[in-house]
């Protein structure tokens, strides 16, 4: 591992480079024309240069491409009209859009290949009743994984998240007010599962956390800690021969860390594929005594 290293100022400079394009957008909404395509492109990319993870890799190109091909299949998802009062897609809300379990059986139809033990898994969400995935979902939703099998999570949170995204593909931009936003996802409440350095135009060199059901981004600054919001004990930590694309930024105060992807180091970046394509520094970080911030729901913690 290297690092601790680039301990930053608390504060947060122009970068270099920058233009002034105008105030940086707070909020950044997933693309109307879907974010999964390139997303299973990197899953695709990645698995060909990661040897040891290839087939599972692989597999999530292939959910994710199953994601990309539900994409226009929400239409009738309501949204609603104001977004005062939290946040406009609240997981927390009684409302799901039962849809999400057509998704799933689509997904689990698609991707049932005929090899153990994927076709066992195809098959037993196939045969759940709706009450079942519903209880699946509840408890994907609320980070609570005892009650789910880690086989079936990946599906159970492709479903949620192409339903979800393609709601807040959706919204309107104009429609939020001014906005306090924190670690959570300012439109569904979910964690973040990395945050990513952007390039180009007024995001230029910005950090962005990228919600983990939704694909919103919500700006938040630069080395400082996404949980404490301490720019005192920052640090940064890679995994040796990795490349710079992808730290974790430590806090040695609440001793957490999200991932940071820097898309200035790797363009095509993205904080679901290159997650689970570092699951090495996650290890070590958990070694060192860090507790990850968020999680992705592609891989439930402790699975
Ligand atoms: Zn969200
Ligand atoms: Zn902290």
């Amino acid at each position: 591992m290297s690092g601790p290293g680039n301990v930053g100022s608390a504060r947060e400079g122009t970068p270099k480079g920058s233009q002034s394009l105008g105030a940086p957008p707070p909020l950044r909404l997933p693309s109307r024309q879907s974010p999964f395509a390139k997303r299973a492109a990197r899953f695709w990319r990645l698995a060909e240069d990661n040897s040891s993870l290839a087939g599972y890799l692989a597999l999530m190109a292939d959910l994710t491409d199953a994601q990309h091909s539900l994409w226009e299949h929400f239409p009738h998802t309501l949204l609603p009209d104001s977004y005062t009062g939290g946040p406009p897609l609240d997981i927390s809300s009684r409302h799901r859009d039962p849809t999400w379990r057509e998704a799933l059986r689509l997904i689990a139809e698609r991707l049932d290949s005929g090899s153990e033990p994927l076709t066992a898994l195809c098959e037993r969400i196939r045969g759940a009743a709706d009450e079942e995935l519903e209880h699946w979902a509840a408890r994907l939703l609320s980070a609570d994984f005892e009650g789910i099998d880690p086989g079936l999570a990946p599906f159970v949170a492709a479903a949620l998240q192409a339903n979800w995204t393609s709601s807040s593909a959706r919204l309107d931009l104009d429609k939020f007010g001014a906005m306090e936003s924190g670690h959570l996802c300012p439109v569904c409440g979910s964690w973040p599962v990395a945050s990513v350095l952007q390039t180009g135009g007024s995001v230029q060199g910005l950090r962005y956390l990228c919600c983990s059901l939704c694909s919103t981004e919500w700006n938040r600054p630069r080395i400082h800690c996404i949980h404490c919001g301490s720019g005192k004990d920052v640090a940064y930590f890679g995994l040796e021969g990795a490349g710079e694309a992808v730290k974790a930024e430590a806090c040695a105060g609440c001793k957490t860390y999200v991932k940071l992807m820097n898309r200035e180091k790797e363009p095509f970046v993205d904080p679901f594929a290159d997650d689970l394509a570092t699951l090495g520094l996650d290890i070590l970080m958990a070694e060192q005594g860090y507790e990850r911030l968020g999680f992705n729901p592609l891989l439930i913690p402790g699975s």
